[in-house]
């Protein structure tokens, strides 16, 4: 997976690598697809959700960057495997999802890999979360129209948020930066496909399709 899928479409940070190679994504998706974990696509996690492509996660966490000890926010903790791999960067996580049985699900997932360093709430990500706030980053791994005012709010000075911004169809993936001075920043990192942000934040009823 890490040579034909990441190293092959340009994921170069050694320590991403590194860390896509050592969670075990087999165990971040339901057991009967276990063998399928390391596909080259998205996989169904139940409730209608998915884990991610494993390039997508490699590329949101390069674009993210995060450095040991930051503190990240994510968004839609879905199987966990994102927040995993953050964690395993040694960034303090912070991860939120709206779905219970997912939430339990992950935990016991992070549990099992002795990963200590991640905080979940159950609830609507895209409030933020206000007690743990600033944040260095913040990483969106569900599809919003916008940046969620709180989550801007949230981020602190020299922090950078990831986000894929567009309609329920297609999106782009947004790499928000906010200058020292407070000045932000914007560049965008091509077309990505996600599952809707569900907040009256964001995309405020679950699409019919679903
Ligand atoms: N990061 C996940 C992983 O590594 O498996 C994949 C995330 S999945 C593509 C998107 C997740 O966002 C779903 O689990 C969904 O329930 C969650 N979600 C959608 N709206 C949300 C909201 N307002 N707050 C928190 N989580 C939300």
């Amino acid at each position: 997976m890490v040579a034909r899928q990441l190293v092959d479409r340009g994921i170069r940070q050694c320590r991403v690598l590194a860390a896509m190679a050592w969670v075990p994504r087999e165990w971040f998706v339901p057991p009967h697809l276990a063998g399928d974990a390391y596909d080259d696509a998205p996989l169904p996690i139940g409730s209608g959700q998915t884990i991610s492509q494993p390039y997508i996660v490699a590329l949101m966490t390069e674009c993210l960057a995060p450095r040991r000890g930051d503190k990240v926010l994510e968004i839609g903790t879905g199987s966990g495997y994102q927040a995993a791999v953050l964690a395993h960067l040694g960034a303090r996580v912070y991860t939120i999802e709206r779905l219970p049985d997912l939430l339990v699900e992950a935990e016991e997932r992070f549990r099992r890999l002795g990963l200590t360093g991640i905080e979940t709430r159950l609830g609507d990500g895209a409030a933020g979360w206000l007690e743990a706030a600033p944040f260095q980053g913040i990483l969106v791994t569900a599809a919003a129209p916008h940046v969620p005012q709180p989550l801007a709010d949230q981020l602190a000075p020299g922090g950078r948020l990831v986000i894929p911004i567009g309609d329920l169809a297609s999106q782009e993936l947004v790499i928000w930066e906010r200058g020292r001075d407070g000045t932000p920043r914007e560049r965008r990192a091509g077309g990505v496909r996600f599952v809707p942000l569900i907040s009256r934040l964001a995309f405020t009823e679950e699409p019919e399709w679903r």
